[in-house]
């Protein structure tokens, strides 16, 4: 190529020229011998230089290809192919410029990957479900969760319209008028056949790279805060009923003592108060303890706990309750049963719970009786109090252990329940870490089964 452009040797050739013509117009023989030499001369240098150029051209042409090959193979995708030239090669600066191009696309695709595969985890990762969309409300991106929040089955939404993944009409609305608006909107939307799932979506403007906005759908499950919201309401509806009761008959009462002082009346009346406030004070207590243990507050010293010395102690309190109602109580807990790790106090208040709620819930001539067993592999010990008494339904039975729930409402208040007491015993039995099962049939009877870890000796917390 250096030969293309040296206008030197131009020079050289031309002044060549020029020198044999002058030899040859010189007068006498050594002017023509010394035109033919310079001739001569001139003309291997033409042939030399004609050579050279066809040199030059083959490999200025191999440069060429070699530079088209390469960047095809750049185009293909294949970033590591480089171009090699000879150091002489003017084309070499060039070759230079365009791997140092490649090298540094290299490294900027590596970290886009690196930042697609990051972006890509944290998506996965999400418990919030997200779907992104474009002004014309085609999905460019959603991941598992939002799959899993919105029950969709086909697992390539992207490209698809949302209408055809998700046909809901306060999320369509909602997304149209933040398409056009802008801002951001929130929605809840429940599966068809479950309505206690609820998630909320909400839905915000994003500014798209080709102008105009899309949206962005954020969707997380809200249905155990929605389930404990509700929990919350009618609690405290249930609290505020339970308290009215009483407080409506100690009303009545009064006033009528008031309005008729009548001594043989007032007797009964205020035996009557007494009771209602008695009702209130045990609501009240039962509450209290409630709220302590769920609020943790209430330490669970796991000492080694007796359990036929508790039982005996149960038992005897209970008999002469059970004795008036008619009912025989029956202790069959073994003495050599294992000991129970937790705390004493709290026990006595379950196992009494129980026994108070067989002896409310037999019919005169009914039988309770105490159990005991182990579950050894577990490491369980198991107290068992079954009635004869009037049986729990079915479909009532798992929710018995929830805060007001009863049955018969009219007879459990009748003989003065609460509806707290199972609820105290479920939490109660949780701080121990063991279960309760219960077992019943109508008009047979009932069994409440209670399973506490076996006390193992060591030091426990
Ligand atoms: P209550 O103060 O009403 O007894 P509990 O929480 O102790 O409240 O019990 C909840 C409900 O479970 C009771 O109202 C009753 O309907 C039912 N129940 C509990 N124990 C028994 C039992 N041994 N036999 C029949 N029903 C029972």
């Amino acid at each position: 190529m250096s030969r293309l452009r040296g206008w030197r040797h131009w020079l050289l050739l031309g002044a060549l020229l020029v020198a044999s013509a002058a030899a040859w117009v010189a007068p006498g023989p050594h002017g023509t011998v010394l035109a033919g030499i310079m001739l001569a001369v001139a003309w291997v240098w033409i042939g030399r230089f004609v050579m050279g150029f066809d040199r030059d051209q083959r490999l200025f042409q191999e440069t060429v290809v070699q530079l088209n090959e390469t960047v095809e193979r750049w185009a293909s995708g294949d970033l590591q192919a480089r171009v090699y030239l000879d150091q002489e090669d003017p084309l070499d600066p060039l070759a230079y410029g365009l791997n140092r191009v490649a090298e540094v696309l290299t490294e900027r695709t590596h970290d886009l990957e690196q930042d697609k595969q990051r972006l890509e985890a944290i998506l996965t990762s999400m418990a919030n479900g997200i779907i992104i969309l474009t002004h014309g409300l085609t999905i460019t991106l959603s991941n598992a969760a939002a799959l899993k929040l919105f029950r969709i089955d086909e697992p390539h939404v992207v490209g698809k319209h949302l209408l055809e993944v998700i046909r809901d009409v306060a999320i369509d609305d909602a997304v149209h008028k933040v398409t056009r608006e802008g801002g951001a909107q929130t929605v809840e939307w429940s599966p068809p056949d479950y309505e206690s799932t609820v998630v909320e979506v909400t839905v915000a403007a994003l500014t798209q790279p080709t102008g105009g906005l899309g949206a962005v759908l954020v969707a997380r499950d809200v249905s155990a805060q929605r389930q404990v919201d509700r929990m919350r309401q009618d609690f405290v509806a249930n609290v505020s009923h339970e308290l009215q009761t009483p407080l409506t008959i100690i009303r009545g009462f009064t006033e009528t003592l008031l309005d008729n002082p009548d001594p043989v009346m007032a007797e009964r009346f205020i035996q009557l108060i007494h009771d209602e406030a008695d009702r209130m004070s045990r609501l009240v207590d039962d509450l209290l303890a409630l709220s302590r243990m769920e609020h943790h507050s209430l330490p669970v010293a796991l000492q080694p706990v007796d359990v036929p010395v508790l039982i005996d102690s149960i038992v005897s309190k209970m008999t002469p309750r059970a004795a008036s109602a008619g009912l025989t109580i029956t202790n069959r807990v073994p003495p050599g049963l294992p000991l129970m790790a937790g705390d004493a106090d709290l026990l006595a208040e379950v196992f009494l719970n129980l026994v108070s709620n067989a002896v409310q819930y037999t019919p005169e001539g009914g039988a309770i009786t105490i159990s005991g067993t182990v579950d050894e592999q577990a490491g369980l010990v198991g107290v068992c109090v079954t009635d004869t008494g009037i049986g729990i339904p079915s479909a009532d039975q798992s929710r018995i252990f929830e805060r007001f729930y009863r049955v018969d409402k009219a007879r459990s208040r009748a003989s003065g329940g609460t509806g707290l007491g199972l609820a105290i015993v479920k939490h109660i039995i949780e701080l121990h870490t063991g279960r309760i099962e219960v077992k019943s049939t109508v008009g047979r009877g009932s069994e409440f089964l209670v399973w506490v870890p076996e006390y193992a000796g060591e030091p426990l917390v």
